[in-house]
């Protein structure tokens, strides 16, 4: 069961997805003055370096965010249940003040806010990064309870669940190097079932990040249980689904079963998939059978801000024009209730 180490997959496209919309959540629901619980079900290790072994054996960062921050290799592409974003994002309004320099390139428009954001938090990470914008010196990649962290502020509360050993252990030591008390508990403990313990939650609002490996086959039944279970107990939190697009029925049901749960309780919902590439099997030159990794993936958000949608579909079309690796590549924006 424990296969899994997300070290292997840290700033990989699935990433990009998934923390610059976590990144556009957090930043949308710390700004009320009433307290916010962030419950982070599955946490992994916190931080990663992406000069690891870990992260230089895999090489999945070079197609996420490494290739996010080179130049645009093709034009943007939308399925067709896109919805029209392909307004140019207009660069920071004049007078602004300058953001520190990002990257030798990226996007001619200049990058999405929600893009910005995410850069943003890479540079706090990453001084060196910060001060020359070179991608050689993005060194270390926050994982989701680091990005969570930034955003609190002094009412609100992080609770992360992590099982795998190695990874709880570094996952603690790195929230501990941050003295932040306990604003932030860490457990290991199953997510799935310490969720129900924190719902509903005192100040009465929460985002719920569920990000699991999908390593064993149940893990896409035990994601819907919980979260109905979650939506019975507390309706009006933020529940937030990561989830892989892969030729296996199991996947393509999970946002499925969560539309129909989201729209059964009478919930808004809001449906964010990236495919960088073909689902395909590839046959090498020497006549070899290759799996084509991660093709796509999907963030699902039952009850999101208002604003959520505007800012994915400004910055989707950005991370397929410069995430995208065939002619497949593409975005879907859908959203009810
Ligand atoms: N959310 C992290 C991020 O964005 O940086 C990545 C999490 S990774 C995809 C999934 C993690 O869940 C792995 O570290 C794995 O060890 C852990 N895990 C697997 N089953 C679990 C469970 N039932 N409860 C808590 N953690 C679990």
């Amino acid at each position: 069961m424990f296969s899994y180490r997300h070290a292997f997959h840290a700033g990989n496209h699935a990433d990009v997805l998934k923390h610059t919309t976590l990144i556009a959540l957090m930043k949308y629901l710390t700004q009320k003055d009433t307290a916010l619980t962030v419950i982070d079900t599955h946490a992994g290790a916190g931080l990663y370096r992406l000069d690891g072994d870990y992260t230089e054996t895999s090489g999945e960062a070079l197609e996420g965010i490494f290739k996010l921050l080179s130049e645009p290799k093709q034009p943007v592409t939308q399925t067709q249940r896109a919805p029209a974003a392909t307004k140019k994002v207009a660069p920071p309004a004049s007078g602004e003040a300058p953001a520190a320099p990002v990257a030798k390139s990226g996007p001619a428009a200049g990058w999405a806010p929600a893009l910005q954001d995410y850069l943003e938090v890479l540079r706090g990470l990453n001084p060196h990064f910060a001060q020359t914008g070179d991608p050689a010196h993005l060194k270390i990649y926050p994982g989701s309870p680091f990005i969570e962290q930034q955003f609190l502020s002094g009412r609100d509360k992080l609770k992360l669940f992590e099982l795998h050993p190695t990874d709880f252990k570094s996952l603690s030591g790195n929230i501990e190097q941050l003295g932040v008390g306990r604003q932030v508990a860490v457990a290991r403990e199953d997510g799935f079932e310490a969720l129900k313990t924190f719902l509903p939650p005192p100040a009465r609002r929460a985002m719920v990040l569920c990000d699991p490996s999908y390593e064993i086959k149940s893990d896409y039944a035990r994601v819907s249980a919980c979260m109905a279970d979650a939506v019975k107990r507390f309706a009006t939190g933020t529940y937030v689904v990561w989830y892989p697009i892969i030729p296996r029925p199991e996947a393509h049901d999970l946002p499925r079963k969560l539309k129909t749960l989201a729209v059964k309780a009478g919930r808004s919902w809001l449906n964010a998939t990236l495919t960088v590439k073909s689902s395909k099997l590839t046959t090498d030159v020497t006549g070899e059978v290759k799996r084509p990794g991660l093709p796509a993936s999907g963030m699902f958000v039952i009850n999101p801000p208002h604003t959520l949608k505007a800012e994915l579909q400004a910055a989707l079309p950005q991370m397929v024009a410069l995430l995208g690796q065939d002619r497949n590549a593409g975005f879907t924006l859908d959203h009810g209730g």
